[in-house]
């Protein structure tokens, strides 16, 4: 078992060095691989700090460098970096894909998320490395290896939704950015994050997608007596997009400007699509009640009503007997 680890630990650590040196010592890897990141804006010192990598067109340049090199075809199989099939040809997983190598906290590359070069293709955008003795993907977080110093440092970790985003915001300067790679946010990632600060501020894409997805990771951050701001991005953009459009000092600025607490993010968000519809109203007075009531903390449930109170035009007395009622239902 240990020994089967070890193995795979070794075999990740050797790919993540050949897709780097494709990156930067093979003619395709420099014609294609380099310049798609380089077009894209990322500086040399993101692409270094962060060791990605290009993994060539051709279909089992890797697989035959590992065979090569004495990797088995099982453990390369388990890594999930390529499949042998029965006339003995191989198909390496991540071909024709710039490659995002992932760290475990303490920095062993555990697999890697791999990008189609042109966004017309019909194959997936990202593919991720399977889950396997190493690799658990609801307890990792890209990019928090060179974030976690950072995160102590300013009491605070920003999270975004990809690969990108972190790449953008650390060139930004933001370097305590970490994101939660395409799975929804699971309470063993907070727990990463509870580690290092009790501050996270979810950074989600401004689409209807990201609106969901932040609450939902709303709640399971409150459920862990964490405070939680959202920053609502312009309609359409992401972090990475909307930082190659700003300077680091308009960044800053437009987080200190747009950070929310978490209730008034919900606020703004439901009153909308209430309407002024009383129904609607209600529902929205219900859902904020619901995440308030997640809060293990009496004292912060209180400031809480008290802010819901204010900002709805509601009595608290009404709206600590709904919380009342929510807590007595077990929600
Ligand atoms: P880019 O800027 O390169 O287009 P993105 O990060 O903006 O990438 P999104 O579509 O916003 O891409 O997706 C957010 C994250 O979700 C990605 O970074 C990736 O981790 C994950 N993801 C996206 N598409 C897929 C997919 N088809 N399969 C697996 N994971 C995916
Ligand atoms: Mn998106
Ligand atoms: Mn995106
Ligand atoms: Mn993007």
């Amino acid at each position: 078992e240990e020994k089967e680890r070890e193995s795979l630990y070794i075999l990740t650590d050797f790919a993540k060095k050949y897709f780097t040196n494709q990156l930067h010592n093979s003619e395709e890897g420099n014609l294609i691989g380099l310049s798609y990141f380089r077009e894209r804006g990322f500086t040399k010192e993101i692409i270094d700090k962060f060791e990605l990598g290009y993994s060539p067109k051709q279909w089992d340049a890797f697989a035959e460098h590992a065979l090569k090199s004495g990797y088995s075809k099982e453990l390369i199989e388990e890594a999930g970096l390529a499949t042998f099939k029965e006339d003995d040809k191989k198909y390496d997983k991540f071909r024709e894909r710039v490659i995002f190598p992932i760290y475990s906290f303490s920095g062993r590359t555990l697999g890697f998320g791999g990008r189609i070069l042109r966004n017309d293709v019909k194959a997936a955008k990202y593919l991720n490395s399977p889950e396997n003795k190493i690799y658990h993907k609801s307890k990792t977080l890209y990019g928090l290896f060179q974030a976690k110093q950072q995160i102590i440092k300013a009491d605070q970790c920003f999270l975004v939704e990809g690969y990108t985003d972190v790449l953008a915001l650390h060139q930004a300067g933001l370097q305590n950015t970490v994101a939660s790679s395409g799975t929804a946010l699971t309470n063993e990632q907070i727990r990463l994050i509870k580690r290092l600060t009790e501050n996270i501020t979810v950074m989600y894409d401004g689409d209807n997608a990201g609106i969901k997805a932040s609450f939902r990771g709303i709640d399971m951050i409150l459920e862990q007596e964490m405070n939680v701001k959202v920053l609502l991005l312009p309609e359409g953009e992401d972090p990475d997009s909307f930082a190659k459009k700003h300077s680091s000092s308009e960044i800053e600025n437009y987080i200190k400007e747009n950070a929310t607490d978490f209730i008034r993010f919900k606020v703004n968000v439901l009153l909308e699509e209430a309407n002024n519809d009383p129904i609607k109203k209600a529902e929205l007075i219900r859902e904020i009640v619901k995440s308030i009531s997640l809060i293990p903390n009496i004292i912060k449930q209180e400031v809480y009503i008290a802010e819901t109170s204010k900002i709805m035009g509601i009595r608290e007395e009404v709206l600590f007997k709904e919380l009342a009622q929510l807590q007595k239902s077990g929600n």
